[in-house]
């Protein structure tokens, strides 16, 4: 795997040729630093205003892909009209598009149930805490002491256990947090791959995907690109990641970014002057 700078020109030509791009962007730990609390992940509003702009260009169509609640995302990133995925892809919207799976509908009651016994479970734990989410739960131990940490997951192994075996929920484990899910495989990448068919018969013409993220979650998003797409990976979490590329730090995304818009305003503006000369052709010849 390549660092984004090694392959910048390889990169740079792929987007130059492309027609349109779809940027899927991941939120924590991408977007914004982690940090120890998820409430404190604020996006800088500089980051804000590169999203923005991004999403106002024409050829290019903006997602937020994030493990958070759907309406969580979008209130902390604050970007009108573009496309918001949560809950590692089991709800969703965006212009035109909403689709929340159903399977995370039917689940919810058991999800209820584990939520309330596992915040009785890991109330006396200073450190860990449990996140609702609607469709999923988290249980988070990063300021957790070591004790506090192990004993956050034996407690979380024994109130889950009967749920996973009768096959009603899944657990998978993230950056110091295990999740409780939907017992069905819809994941980012699932997600990723169904907005981009969903896009396809909005608007047909070739679109370049370029997914980034952090996260073990993301690399279903990795694998369901392929060599379609673009895939950065976010810092030295993962070293078996299946992305082509990585980056740093969120930092390194925002340059990214930057470099993704100035290609976009430049061919925009190579088209712009390419109408001007037909327009200016078309007077001279009606003259
Ligand atoms: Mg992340």
């Amino acid at each position: 795997m390549k660092t984004l700078s090694a392959g910048w020109p390889e990169i740079r030509e792929r987007v130059r040729a492309a027609e349109a791009l779809a940027l899927f962007l991941d939120y924590d730990g991408t977007l914004t630093p982690i940090v120890r609390h998820p409430s404190q992940a604020r996006l800088a509003e500089g980051t804000r205003r590169l999203l923005r702009k991004l999403s106002c260009e024409k050829g290019i169509w903006v997602a937020v892909v994030s493990g958070r609640a759907l309406e969580d995302v979008r209130r902390m990133t604050g970007v009108a009209r573009i496309c918001y995925v949560g809950n590692h892809g089991l709800e969703l919207e965006g212009p035109n598009l909403r689709y929340v799976n159903p399977m995370a509908k039917k689940c919810r009651p058991v999800l209820r149930r584990i939520v309330r016994r596992l915040k009785e479970a890991v109330a006396p734990i200073p450190g860990a805490w449990i996140e609702d989410k609607g469709f999923t739960l988290t249980l988070h131990f990063r300021q957790a002491a070591p004790a506090g940490k192990k004993l956050a997951r034996g407690l979380f192994q024994g109130v889950v256990r009967p749920y996973r075996e009768k096959k009603q929920v899944r657990i998978t484990a993230g950056k110091e947090v295990f999740e409780v899910r939907p017992p069905v495989r819809w994941t980012k990448g699932t997600a990723v791959s169904w907005l981009l068919d969903r896009r396809a018969a909005l608007s047909p013409g070739p679109v370049l995907p370029i997914y980034i993220g952090d996260d073990l979650t993301d690399e279903d998003a990795f694998r369901a690109l392929g060599k379609r797409g673009i895939s950065v990976a976010v810092g030295a979490g993962n070293p078996l990641t299946r992305a082509q590329y990585r980056v740093r730090s969120p930092a390194e995304v925002g340059s990214f970014l930057r470099r993704l818009l100035l290609i976009s305003e430049r061919s925009a503006d190579r088209a712009g002057r390419r109408d001007q000369r037909r327009v200016q052709r078309n007077i001279a010849r009606s003259a």
